[in-house]
């Protein structure tokens, strides 16, 4: 019997070109495809015809597969000879589980790798023209959850947050964005700090709203900002607005 393993995958943020070479490879080579919501559909056509695809996602708040199940079906196709892909969005190992399911990888005895990819805060930052470092404005940046799955772990530390880092960019919090406002306002953070949202970042419904800490909850309220967002703040934001006004500006002059 043929030698099964499992390859752990990142699709990429969204745009199905920002995949790499070696995840592409993976799909075109698989036996099955185990996927999950925020993957391009678009990617899944270059599997082979025969590959068994198979979703793997949720929609928020409706009934999903466990991730349990999720990972007896990677082992159990893996141990009857399979090459299984479990394609998720962005980086398996960022806010993606991937980790796990490598833990549960190994400890069945199957080989498997990991293939990065990149990060919807990456892939987001770049398309929406915000420097994630900028000479003199940002030096750091952190990935932080603003998701209610990390309670039961330790608590993020918003105090920290607040001050040690130059830019946030928080993955999951849209639906907790007023609450993260009040953490960081709490915690000291100047409501002027600039801020942005971005949804479906890379893909062509990309929308990005900019603001403040102190106005951004509004906004995204007003524009009716929706999964999957990204939130980003810190003065490195405010590179986008002088992108915008300097691309008007040259139009002008063209024009
Ligand atoms: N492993 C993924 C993250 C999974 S967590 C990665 O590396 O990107 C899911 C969260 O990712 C969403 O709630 C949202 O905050 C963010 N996200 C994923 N794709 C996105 C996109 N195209 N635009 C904006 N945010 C995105």
């Amino acid at each position: 019997m043929k030698q099964g393993r499992i390859s752990i995958v990142g699709a990429g943020p969204g745009d199905p070109e920002l995949i790499t070479v070696k995840a592409m490879r993976c799909i075109q080579n698989a036996d099955v495809i185990l996927y999950d919501r925020l993957v391009n559909e678009e990617l899944l056509g270059y599997g082979r015809d025969e590959a068994l695809r198979i979703y793997c996602g949720k929609a928020p708040g409706q009934h999903s597969m466990p991730q349990e199940q999720t990972e007896k079906l990677m082992i159990r196709y893996a141990a009857a000879g399979n090459h299984v892909v479990r394609l998720k969005g962005g980086d398996p190992l960022v806010f993606g589980r991937g980790g796990e399911e490598a833990l549960t990888a190994a400890a069945a005895g199957i080989p498997y790798e990991i293939v990065p990819g990149l990060t919807s805060a990456i892939g987001a930052a770049a398309s929406s023209g915000i420097p994630l470092t900028h000479r003199g404005i940002a030096a750091s940046f952190a990935f932080v959850t603003g998701s209610r799955c990390n309670e039961d772990g330790a608590p993020v530390r918003w105090d920290a947050l607040a001050h040690s880092v130059d830019t946030l960019v928080i993955y999951m919090g849209v639906s907790r964005l007023s609450e993260i406002r009040e953490q960081l306002l709490h915690h000291g953070k100047d409501p002027m700090t600039p801020a942005a949202l971005i949804e479906n970042g890379t893909t062509s419904r990309e929308r990005t709203v900019t603001g403040t800490l102190g106005n951004i909850d509004k906004l995204a309220a007003a524009m009716k900002i929706v999964n999957p967002a990204l939130i980003i703040i810190g003065e490195s934001v405010k590179v986008r607005e002088q992108l915008l006004s300097l691309e008007r500006a040259a139009r002008s002059q063209i024009g």
